[in-house]
């Protein structure tokens, strides 16, 4: 079990949540919230699950999202982008369709996820293994995408100054993961209303290492040498399944995302309820 901070180093914190035994967090020195749970370093079980790979729906679920992403970032003609923890190179494969002016490249550390990003979507530019030992040159990239990544890694302070050095000056990092404070509130309410089911997703406490806020991320960001954190609101990622609570679960989605960005707009971007931190971090 892990107790130390390791935005801080502090080992003084108090549980938030318990989740099926394993205890989160909040570091009473700086607010950083983890999982106790000890995970490795270079997890790769997401993808040792071929029951996750359903190219229909991360085609269409993903479809909106990374069309917002492209629409606000990809606003120049060309340029570099590579996306760490790519999986079956879905936003790859978006980017080449959508903007043959720019080169993207994507890593991924499982090398079943790059075999099927190679074969069934038929990307060349999708490479396994870890991306610190992918050669590319300093100060090369406009961009680089870590979606669903950040929050899976228990001590991110190397990579993401390795990825700090890929970037041009005024090149950005950009980072999805969930927004800490609505998912424990949503967590909470789950076990007021229904108990908290051994098989049950609450706050992912062996997956989601690291739970970030808006705060914490601007520190993280801060350490490893960015001099700038902002966040903005992308739409949501859709629920597909063709059935009436697909629809349903799309329109909620969609309403909560009108919802949640009329506030922050309202408020001054100081407001985020969204369920997402979309991180933007420039070098
Ligand atoms: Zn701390």
């Amino acid at each position: 079990m892990n107790r130390t901070c390791y935005l801080c180093a502090s080992d003084q914190n108090s549980t938030v949540f318990v989740e099926n035994g394993i205890d989160i967090v909040r570091c009473s020195n700086c607010g950083h919230v983890f999982s106790t749970y000890e995970q490795e370093e270079h997890y790769e079980g997401y993808w040792d699950d071929d029951s996750s790979y359903d190219l229909g729906w991360w085609d269409l679920a993903h479809r909106e999202i990374y069309e917002d992403f492209i629409g606000k970032f990809l606003t120049a003609s060309s340029g570099r982008i590579l996306d760490v923890g790519c999986g079956l190179g879905f936003f790859v494969k978006r980017i080449g369709e959508r903007k043959p002016g720019w080169e993207a490249i994507g890593y991924e550390i499982s090398e079943k996820a790059v075999r099927f990003a190679k074969e069934k979507n038929g990307l060349k530019n999708v490479f396994p293994g870890i991306v610190q030992k992918s050669g590319i040159p300093r100060e090369s990239l406009d961009i680089i995408t870590l979606w669903d990544v950040i929050e899976h890694i228990p001590k991110p302070h190397s990579l993401l100054e390795y990825l700090h050095s890929l970037l041009k000056p005024g090149g950005i990092l950009f980072l999805q993961t969930p927004n800490f404070p609505i998912q424990l509130f949503k967590a909470n309410l789950k076990v007021l209303l229904k108990g908290m089911k051994p098989d049950g997703h609450y706050l992912e406490a062996k997956d989601h290492i690291n739970d970030y806020t808006e705060k914490t991320m601007g520190l993280l960001a801060g350490q490893t040498g960015f001099k700038d954190c902002r966040f903005t609101i992308l739409k949501p990622i859709a629920s597909v399944s063709g059935s009436g609570g697909g629809k349903l679960g799309t329109l909620f989605k969609k309403t909560y995302y009108y919802a949640t960005k009329t506030i922050w707009l309202l408020s001054f971007k100081t407001v985020n309820l969204n369920n997402t931190l979309f991180a933007v971090l420039k070098k």
